[in-house]
Parts: C-alpha cells; structure tokens; sequence
C-alpha cells in the first residue's frame, strides 16, 4: 500500500505513512476505507448532491472503541476529520476533502424500554430506525419528518416535527448521552453528569464530542394519527396565508398545522391538471380523537377553495416516512432560512412573488409553526435560543442539473434577503454554509458567550470544527 495525500486542519498537505494506516486498520472492529477500496463512493456520497468531496481515509464506526481509536488517529496525524450522522446536513459537514471521515452509519442499534418509555439509540441512527422500534409499543421519539433524516445531527441541533408542540423539540426529551471527547474520552453527559456538556450540545450541535449513543423520553402516541394533506389553490394564497397566520396560532398543542407553497407533485390524489402547478399544501397532525381533530380541520377546508385533500388515520411510521420519496438523495439542494415573527401581510406579498419565479419544479417554501410545549421551555436550559418565533420560514432550493446552480442560489438569496426584515434568528440545522458571523445568528449572543466557554473546556483545539463551528 502506497502513503496516503491528506490535509491537516490548516490545510496543510501531508502524507501519511502507508503502516500507520495498517496499524489504524487492525486496531478497529469496523471497516477502514481508501479511495480504490470498494463500497468508498457510496459511503462518502451525502444527502445533498452539491458535496462532492473525497476524504483520504473513511472508518466505519461498530461503535465507541472505534471512534476512540479514529480520534486518536486522527490527532495524531492532525488530519481534518468530520464526522457523518445521517449525511443529511445541506451544508455538506458530514464529509471533508483529503480528511478523515467517522462514519457511524454501523451504528443504528435502537433499545427500547417499554417500561420506562425511554429509548437508546445508536449515533447513526436514522429517524425511521427509531420509529420502526418505538411503535412495537405505540411510543415515538419527537424529532424529525423525513425517516432518512440522521438522528444526531437533528437532535444536536434542536430537533422539530409533527409532535414537538405537544411533546417538545427532540432536546427537551433528550435524557443522557454517550460522547466521545475530543481527547478520544468516552463520557456520560446528562443533567447529573457533566452537565454544562449536556447543556451545550442540545442546540450546540457536533462541537463538543462525538455522540455515540442518546437516550431519549418517548411519547406515547398510538400507532395511527388523524393526519393528512390540504390542498389550496395559489389564486387564493394571500387569502389562505392571512387566514392561515392567525388561525393556526389559536390551535391546541395536539394539532400541528403547517404549509407548504411549491409545485404540485403528480400525487394520485390530487388530480391530473394540477400536477406541476403552484400551490399551498397545508399537512396537519392531530393527537387526539379523530372527531375532535375532523372540527378543528373544517375551518381549514372552509377558509378557501381547496384542489384536493388526503386525510384520514394513518400509521405514524407511514405518515413518518411520506414525504421520504420527494426529498430523496442526490439531488442539488441549497437552502436559506429564518425564524420570523409572523406572517404581516407584507411577508405574505414576498412569499408569493418568490412563488411566482421559484427556479425549479421541486423548490419548496415551507413555514412550520413552531409554538408550544418548546417555546414554554426557558431559553436558559438549553442552547437552542429561538423558542418564542410562532413561525420558520425554509426556503429549500432544489433542482437536478448543475447547470441551473446560479440561477437557483440566487432565488433563494433574493428571496430570504426580500424577507430579513421579519426574521429573528435562524435554526442552525437549516443552516448552508454561510460564514461564521450567520453561525452567531442561531444563538443569543449570552448562549454564544456560555457555548464558547464550554468549548474551550471540552475542545480547546476545535478538533471538531466541520460544523457549525463555534470557535474556543
Ligand atoms: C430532507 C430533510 C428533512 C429535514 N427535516 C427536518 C425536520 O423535520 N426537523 C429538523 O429539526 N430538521 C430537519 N432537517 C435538518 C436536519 O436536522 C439536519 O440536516 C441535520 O444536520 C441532519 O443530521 P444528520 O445526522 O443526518 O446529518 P450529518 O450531515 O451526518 O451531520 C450533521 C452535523 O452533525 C455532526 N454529527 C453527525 N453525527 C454526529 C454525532 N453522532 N456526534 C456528533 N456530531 C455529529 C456532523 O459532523 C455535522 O456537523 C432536515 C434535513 C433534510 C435534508
């Protein structure tokens, strides 16, 4: 075996020393792969088919001895490493160029505990993992609304879905983590342990350590959920978003009501002529009584003409996983984002107008309402700084030829710079890479200071800095 190009985290190019990678590759119970080894090209492919980058070396993680062993490697060699979840982060962080990749995917073990009504779940979970096991006991975790989505960078970052306003961000259900330090330490964080740790990475995100495993609250939710589409006509969109704006806020925590304006996908239950036109697709979840739920949903239906609508009971881990097949792998994605302070009818007229010129075919502008048991949480528990904002506005870009980039990037920037004016901060998960100062921008600037702190005293180096980085 020949000595291996890599990059340190200067950017500096080394090489390194072909017996040091075979010492690295007995030591390890999982896979250790370079660029001619096969299997390489898919596992440093990503979500976002933007990221092309080539790590020197990649390491399947079975589990915590693995990831010591690659920390350790790695500063050894002062090689830039990044660390993949589920690869589903728009920024690429999952994947360096030249680096070290720690690939956890092996690790997607899921214990439930029926008893407890808690969950241990492995650092390379997907959200579908923990889905298929929690509902054996009608239990779910609350986190995110595409099960291909990784469970780490989600949950590291905040964590919002269908029940959060009823159950709270993925973090406020968050009990204890396993982590490995930056000095290859494997340790418990959790209120009782480390517990300035614990505090910083609910929100904080990949800074502090690697998570190999998280154990989570569940809820008990059943296994079906009154659920299901609205489909709303674009003539009538100022009309529906006013109505919309304030109705939705008057909602009991059971019911999540959300919206979606883009192109119609050809969904069977929408019919032939509408497919490929705008829209605004209004999903909605309810926990609760189906009777109940149906009263709520008809003022909904009766605010304007809708196209279609699919609703219904439906199994949780099949509405988890419906959307699945409209966001798939591979594809060109770059997204910008806000919190807003509400829906003014002068937000509306941008979103409509950027409705009008959206790029591509399966663009998305979707505005969760956020409002609920995590806005209750006090913004001193965890990191996660933007609980109050009713509304997230996301515009995900996306499109399938290279050729469209700077037209498709520059919607999106117009758009989010025509509707900054409403903004409040921005979740750090729907972060692109945007520069350190916008990294500042999803924290409170007395978070930022605290998040600081805590990063010198776990990782004073920034050995783990293909993040959202918040430098020691
Ligand atoms: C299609 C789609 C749907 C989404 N839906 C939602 C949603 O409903 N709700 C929501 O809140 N967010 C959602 N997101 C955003 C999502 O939370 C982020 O993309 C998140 O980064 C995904 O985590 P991952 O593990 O898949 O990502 P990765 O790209 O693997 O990792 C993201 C970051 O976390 C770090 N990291 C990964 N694993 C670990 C670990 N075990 N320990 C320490 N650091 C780690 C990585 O180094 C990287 O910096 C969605 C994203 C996509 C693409």
């Amino acid at each position: 075996m020949k000595e291996i190009l890599y990059l340190t985290n200067e950017r500096r190019e080394k090489n390194l020393p072909a017996q040091a990678v075979e010492e690295l590759r007995a030591r390890l119970r999982g896979r250790l792969l370079c660029e001619d080894d096969s299997g390489y090209d898919d596992l440093r492919q990503v979500w976002n088919g933007m990221i092309d980058r080539k790590p020197a070396l990649i390491v399947q993680c079975i589990g915590a001895h693995d990831v010591i062993e690659s920390i350790r490697f790695a500063r050894t060699h002062d090689i830039a490493t990044a660390v993949k979840g589920g690869g589903h982060n728009v920024a690429g962080m999952a994947v360096c160029a030249k680096g070290l990749m720690i690939d956890l995917s092996p690790m997607r073990s899921v214990h439930v505990d029926a008893q407890q009504k808690t969950v241990r779940v492995g650092g390379g979970c997907l959200l579908g993992d923990v889905d298929c096991e929690t509902q054996r006991n009608g239990l779910a975790v609350s986190a995110g609304i595409v099960s291909h989505t990784g469970v780490a960078g989600l949950t590291l970052g905040g964590g919002f879905g269908w029940i959060s306003r009823k159950h709270g961000l993925s973090i406020d259900n968050l009990l204890s983590v396993d982590l490995v330090t930056a000095e290859g330490q494997l340790l418990t964080a959790s209120p009782e342990a480390h517990p300035e740790l614990f505090w910083a990475i609910r929100g904080g995100g990949g800074n502090f350590g690697i998570v190999v495993s998280f154990e989570f609250k569940c809820a008990e939710i059943g296994t079906e959920v009154y659920s299901g589409l609205i489909v709303k006509k674009f003539e009538d969109a100022r009309q529906y978003i006013q109505f919309h704006r304030d109705y939705v806020r008057t909602l009991p925590d059971e019911m999540t009501v959300w919206m979606v304006v883009r192109h119609a996908p050809p969904l069977p239950f929408l019919p032939a002529e509408v497919h490929g036109k705008m829209i605004v697709v209004v999903p909605f979840v309810w926990l609760g009584n189906e009777a109940e739920g149906r009263d709520l949903i008809r003022p909904i239906q009766e605010a304007t003409p809708s196209h279609a609508e699919a609703i219904g009971m439906n199994p949780w881990a099949a509405w988890q996983s419906g959307f699945d097949g409209l966001v798939g792998h591979g594809a060109r994605n770059y997204w910008k984002s806000h919190h807003i302070t509400g829906l003014s009818d002068e937000c509306i007229d941008q979103t409509i107008a950027f409705g009008e010129t959206m790029p591509s075919a399966e663009c998305e502008i979707f505005i969760p309402h956020m409002e609920g048991a995590p806005s209750r949480v006090p913004i001193e528990e965890t990191a996660f700084s933007h609980r109050k904002t009713p509304f997230v506005l996301n515009i995900h870009t996306r499109w399938q030829d290279a050729a469209d980039d700077d037209r498709c990037i520059a919607w999106a920037r117009d758009f989010h710079a025509a509707t900054q004016a409403f903004a409040q901060g921005v979740y750090v998960n729907f972060l692109s890479e945007e520069g350190d100062e916008r990294v500042k921008e999803a924290y409170t600037e007395s978070v930022w200071d605290r998040l600081v702190k805590v990063k010198r005293q776990y990782d004073p180096d920034n050995f783990f800095r293909m993040n959202q980085n918040i430098k020691p």
